[in-house]
């Protein structure tokens, strides 16, 4: 991979998308923004084992290379790189990759070592391709601006850039885990793109207590579905520190289970 890579990067920008495989439109969304941002396109698929906990989802992770293939060729991706875990993390592997801070609240709380998998994981992709460009989802709000800091902290030279959450036509925001849901929790799950757009009109109508957002988001979750609310935030969008007095753009982010399916989703909202 180094050595094609290196090829590629000699003869135009290199951009990277790095995900997890199981595409959906939201993945092929990052590819066609990354295809117009440069000349040679490298989309890997690594179900990372160092982001997940003991306890949760790798092992039943959907995986479908063969159909990930074929939409990526269409596409006109150059390269699916797509490493087994031993060539990541040989006999004997000790490095790791901690962002400070901004992986404390939200998601870091619930998923202790998580975001230290997801840097360690995106940092050595970036080493192996030295992408020009790295095109990330809007969707993991938190890893976006985990990697956003880890790129410029260590100097990696790659552009970052963080691309809209592709959603279903209900709202529910695509994710590989969807295909979990069952059709009764599927179809209870666009309740939090609902709480979400709630919570984006009282920010927008002046509502300045963020706990009031946070309520008025939590009760559109607990009338419209059976999910059970691990956290909702309301934050800043670059440190992600939380808000209590809203005085500017703040993102609400939250994550509900639905029987054993964590959904996350967030939204930025920009005071009037
Ligand atoms: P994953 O395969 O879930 O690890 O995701 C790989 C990349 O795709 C990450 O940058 C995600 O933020 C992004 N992504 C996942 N779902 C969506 C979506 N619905 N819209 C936009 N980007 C997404």
């Amino acid at each position: 991979m180094m050595r094609l890579a290196e090829r590629l990067r000699c003869k135009g920008r290199l951009g990277l998308v790095p995900t997890m495989g199981y595409l959906h439109e939201g993945h092929l969304d990052l590819v066609r923004r990354c295809n117009r941002l440069a000349d040679s396109t490298v989309v890997s698929i690594f179900v990372n084992p160092a982001q997940f906990g003991p306890k949760e989802d790798l092992s039943r992770y959907p995986r479908d290379f063969g159909r990930d293939r074929r939409m990526l060729e269409k596409e006109g991706v150059d390269v699916i790189f797509c490493p087994n875990a031993a060539a990541m993390y040989p006999r004997g592997y000790a490095t790791w990759v901690d962002v400070e801070r901004l992986t404390e609240g939200m998601c870091g709380r619930f998923r202790p070592g998580h975001f230290r998998g997801v840097a360690t994981v995106v940092l050595k992709l970036f080493n192996i391709v030295r992408p020009h460009v790295a095109v990330f989802g809007a969707k993991d709000w938190q890893q976006a601006a985990v990697i956003r800091r880890m790129a410029l902290d260590l100097d990696t030279g790659t552009r970052v850039v963080v691309a809209p959450t592709t959603r279903e036509k209900d709202g529910l925001a695509m994710s590989s885990r969807n295909s979990y849901l069952t059709a009764k929790q599927r179809a209870e799950a666009p309740a939090l793109y609902e709480a979400l757009v709630t919570a984006r009109g009282l920010v927008r109508a002046g509502e300045k207590n963020a706990e009031k957002v946070k309520q008025r988001a939590l009760a559109v979750i607990r009338v419209g579905s059976s999910g059970k609310v691990q956290y909702v935030e309301v934050a800043d969008p670059d440190t992600l520190e939380p808000v209590r007095r809203i005085a500017g753009p703040v993102v609400v982010a939250l994550a509900v289970w639905f029987g054993r399916t964590r959904l996350i989703d967030n939204i930025v909202c920009v005071p009037r």
